[in-house]
């Protein structure tokens, strides 16, 4: 299971069926403690993971990373086929179909997110960590992640420290006191962009990273357990 998502927990300790190793990358503090049954750290690239393959006689890979995990996912589709592991995607349903969709500005990238947000006052930004330095530039932002990046920020730079999902009722308020949003198609609830229009504030999305070319997908736990099924 290449994890780091709620996704990746609830079917792990859903299915005790099989005797599922948890990798996650450990960008968390609660990721780097670790667990029974968990492994943590990136394999070092491509030949890494297929080392770890054949080494620890993995059956079959379940990559429930995040949508926007674009690296691990790549990295996961070659290295199975090296070592001819079968490799099945969970991925969630993005927004693209959600009847709001065609009320936000969709961007390929957050240099570009960035741009789009030139006349907003105090944007707020639920982007991750990660990508926060794209955003750098602008002089006044809401930064919402699970842990602080660390480092020097602009003066007008808050960061909220949370962890979702979020309810509708704080969501609300947090867009009633900001007046753009930025946010990746994660798919998830999707409170922040309902409370979003409820305010009028405009929204920048993210669009997805592609999959590899002949990825197989699944969108929930049934459809994994399925395809072990079908494996087996
Ligand atoms: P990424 O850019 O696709 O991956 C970068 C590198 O991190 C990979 O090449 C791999 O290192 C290591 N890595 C990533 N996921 C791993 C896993 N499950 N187990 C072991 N190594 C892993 O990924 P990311 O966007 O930094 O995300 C890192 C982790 O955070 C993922 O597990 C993801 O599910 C979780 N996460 C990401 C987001 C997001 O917005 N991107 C949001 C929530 C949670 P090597 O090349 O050395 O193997």
């Amino acid at each position: 299971m290449l994890g780091g998502t709620t996704e990746s927990r609830r079917l792990v300790a859903a299915d005790v069926g099989h005797g599922w190793i948890s990798s996650v990358a450990g960008r968390t503090r609660q990721a780097r403690a670790g667990g029974e049954g968990v492994r943590v750290g990136g394999f070092g690239g491509v030949a890494g993971l297929v080392d770890y393959l054949r080494a620890e006689g993995i059956g079959a890979v379940v990559n429930a990373t995040h949508p926007f995990a674009a690296t691990m996912t790549a990295h996961a589709f070659e290295a199975c086929r090296q070592a001819g592991t079968p490799l099945v995607r969970l991925l969630r349903p993005g927004w693209a179909d959600h009847p709001l969709a065609e009320s936000w500005t969709w961007v390929d990238s957050h240099a570009e997110a960035a741009r789009a947000l030139k006349d907003a006052h105090r944007p707020l930004l639920t982007v991750g960590r990660q990508p926060l330095p794209h955003y750098r530039a602008l002089p006044r932002a809401v930064a919402r992640v699970a842990e602080h990046p660390g480092g020097v920020w602009p003066d007008g730079w808050e960061f909220i420290e949370a962890v979702g999902p979020f309810a509708l009722d704080s969501e609300r308020e947090l867009l009633g006191a900001v007046d753009a949003l930025v946010s990746k198609d994660a798919g998830g609830s999707d409170a922040k962009l309902v409370a979003a229009a409820e305010h009028g504030v405009p929204v920048v999305m993210i669009r997805r990273p592609e999959l590899p070319d002949g990825s197989v997908v699944v969108a929930d736990q049934g459809g994994v357990l399925a395809w072990l099924d079908a494996l087996a």
